[in-house]
């Protein structure tokens, strides 16, 4: 196990905070009952998935009824989408964005494949949503608008309180997959229209294999899972009751730690941000700055390829992620960049660095004197580079 990396990639997925691995092994040692058992043994653990839907119901604004414990991101999003659909039938149209996680976007193309009609809300060249098209496109036909409360590649903000305003002007419901700005930015649902928001605990330092589903109260849901009756009845399937422990402990601590990826987490970001701008020639930040979450930045060093770049890091120790997407052994690039009018040459060269609360100044420090380098040789035998610095 390698404790000496960088890691700058958490947007893909974040570490187990200590608190919550010792928080939650209590439950896959000695109390590793079924929370639905009539003995005392099984069903004591009830309580510790009552508190955990309490501590994450308080990082969202909502009511604890209003938390259904799922087992991913994915599985949230899915479940949103196939609601609506289900509970207002008469309605055969779904806005979205085109800059939405394939978790959203390939259960809308699926849906197309069954004759919904889908429509793919535009963005400008910050990635900013272009607002006057949504609000044509959400109509007396749409069962939902889905847009996501952050990107996980540019880390940029939806005004996703007044996208529910406007779904609602028209009856439709509205979902948002606030996977990434759950923890990183403050969310109080209660001062919302919003029906549907979708969460992952492994975004927020509790392990894969744990996400939670917001559903308000009043809005109409019918269950994704199918079987027994937990969760209130909307989701089947024996409760990941560990899992749920440690998301309820991470929420806790996401709560506790929102002031610091504000300041000290954006500080670090910001820093890293110019330290590579001033460094780098012809590079470009992707994104809208204005905008965003606190601990992503999306850099293009253009000329280059973002996978080699990353290889070059990897030897460094440092693990950061590309913006492009291996699709049938070409490398195209991310959906994303190409929603935001990337030009090819900067889009290919894209890196996304996403911090955390346990990254250090001194990493970024790091990463500004081993990056620049690296651009300079990968410019000197790149075609395109020799040319343009
Ligand atoms: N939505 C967004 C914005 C994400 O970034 C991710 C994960 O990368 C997901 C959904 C999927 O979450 P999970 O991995 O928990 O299924």
């Amino acid at each position: 196990m390698r404790k000496d990396v960088i890691y700058v990639d958490n947007n893909a997925t974040t570490r187990v905070a200590d608190e919550v691995l010792q928080e939650m092994l209590p439950f896959l040692t000695d109390y590793y009952g079924n929370a639905s058992s009539m003995h005392t043994f099984g069903g004591q653990v009830r309580t510790y998935i009552d508190a955990a839907r309490q501590h994450l119901a308080a990082l969202l604004g909502a009511a604890p009824g209003e938390v259904i414990f799922t087992s991913c991101g994915t599985e949230s999003d899915n479940a949103a989408i196939m609601s609506a659909i289900d509970n207002l039938p008469a309605r055969r149209k779904i806005v979205t964005s085109k800059v939405e996680h394939p978790a959203v976007l390939g259960m809308c193309k699926t849906l197309q494949q069954k004759g919904y009609h889908v429509e793919y809300v535009p963005v400008n060249a910050k990635g900013k949503l272009c607002f006057d098209a949504l609000e044509k496109m959400v109509d007396d036909e749409t069962a939902i608008v889905s847009v996501m409360w952050a990107n996980n590649e540019t880390g940029n903000i939806y005004p996703v309180a007044k996208l529910a305003e406007i779904a609602h002007q028209h009856g439709a419901l509205f979902h948002t997959d606030a996977v990434q700005a759950v923890g990183k930015v403050p969310i109080d649902l209660a001062k919302t229209r919003i029906d549907f928001l979708s969460l992952s605990g492994h975004k927020l330092h509790a392990p894969k294999g744990i996400g939670a589903l917001y559903v308000r109260h009043g809005t109409p849901f019918s269950q994704f899972l199918i079987g027994g009756h937990q969760e209130f009845g909307l989701r089947a399937g024996t409760e990941n009751v560990a899992g749920i422990v440690a998301l309820g402990k991470a929420a806790e601590l996401a709560g506790a730690h929102l002031d610091e990826e504000n300041t000290r987490v954006a500080a670090m970001r910001d820093y890293l941000e110019k330290g590579l701008l001033s460094t780098c020639p012809n590079a470009r930040v992707n994104g809208n700055p204005e905008g965003r979450l606190p601990n992503t930045t999306n850099i293009s060093f253009e000329f280059i390829e973002g996978e080699s770049i990353l290889l070059l890091l990897n030897q460094h120790d440092i693990a950061a992620s590309s913006g492009s997407a291996c699709t049938s052994g070409s490398l195209e690039p991310s959906h994303v960049l190409r929603a935001m009018g990337v030009p090819y040459t900067a889009a290919h060269g894209s890196i996304r660095f996403s911090l955390s609360r346990y990254n250090r100044m001194d990493e970024m420090d790091t990463i500004i004197a081993k990056l620049p380098p690296i651009i300079r040789r990968l410019r000197e035998i790149s075609p395109y580079g020799r040319t343009s610095g």
